[in-house]
């Protein structure tokens, strides 16, 4: 069986490896950080149903079109849900249909991104999902819609790592390189574009392969610490941020897994 990399694993190992242990090699939970998102999630099916429904007979759809496939999409919305996202979805309209002229049927929508990749004779299954995927002249963008209410950019190591991963995996299956992560932030309207290069899938193939070798080796998974522990779910089992750990739960940790080595010939 290949080993399971996703763009948040990815990120976990980046800012704390022995966190990483925690929660992916020992499989103990972790805290969830994020709510119930009616409206953001019917924005997101919405979105999915103009783009994937439409019959692209004409440049852009009437706004009618937009309108239908919110009904559809919103009736476990509270009334002022329902108008809140009404409103976004007309901004959305005027910004990305009416002033650009024309839309495209995109490569993909809601969907996985996978590939795989060989590190240290150890196979790697890569992993991620999109909200969108469109043709460039040039290349693939990849659109996430973002419906926070305020316009919170990640941090550049957890971007970086993403598109290295979606850049990897995406010229595998479509054999054309990704030129750029845009966020469309559904509330403002703001678009936010990160250009992607090589540079950055190298990155991630060194980061895969440091992953390797841990999962090879000794597996240390050395403690990192910083502003980070202070969210961590793990802090009170870590000997690195406490004087007295507390040992961790035997009936929490899940059965190690055989590590399958792939011979490259
Ligand atoms: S408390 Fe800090 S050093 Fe310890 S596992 Fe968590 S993030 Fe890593």
């Amino acid at each position: 069986m290949p080993y399971h990399l996703s763009a948040s694993k990815l990120q976990t190992y980046s800012r704390c490896p022995r966190s990483y242990h925690y929660r992916y090699e020992m499989g103990l939970p972790s805290a969830s950080f994020f709510g119930a998102a009616g409206l953001g999630t019917a924005l997101h099916k919405t979105l999915q149903q103009i783009y994937g429904d439409w019959h692209y007979q004409a440049p852009i759809p009437e706004y009618e079109w937009l309108e239908s496939c919110w009904l559809k999409n919103s009736v476990a919305l509270s009334m002022n849900q329902v108008q809140e996202g009404r409103e976004i979805l007309q901004t959305y309209y005027q910004q990305y249909m009416v002033a650009v002229g024309e839309i495209n049927r995109p490569l993909a929508l809601e969907s996985k991104i996978q590939g795989t990749f060989l590190a240290e004779n150890v196979e790697f299954n890569l992993t991620g999902r999109c909200d969108r995927l469109d043709w460039l002249d040039d290349g693939l963008e990849l659109i996430d819609y973002k419906s926070a209410k305020t316009v919170n950019l990640p941090d550049p190591t957890t971007v970086d790592l993403q598109i290295g991963l979606y850049y990897l995996a995406l010229a595998q299956r479509y054999h054309k390189s990704l030129k750029q992560l845009s966020l469309i932030f559904l509330r403002t309207g703001e678009k936010v574009i990160f250009p992607a290069t090589a540079e950055h899938m190298q990155k991630v193939r060194e980061a895969i392969g440091e992953i390797a070798l841990q999962l090879r080796s000794d597996r240390q998974w050395q403690p990192c610490t910083g502003d980070h522990c202070k969210r961590c779910s793990y802090a009170r089992y870590c000997n690195a941020v406490k004087d007295d750990p507390e040992p961790v739960p035997e009936a929490e940790i899940k059965p190690k897994r055989q590590l399958q080595l792939t011979l490259a010939l």
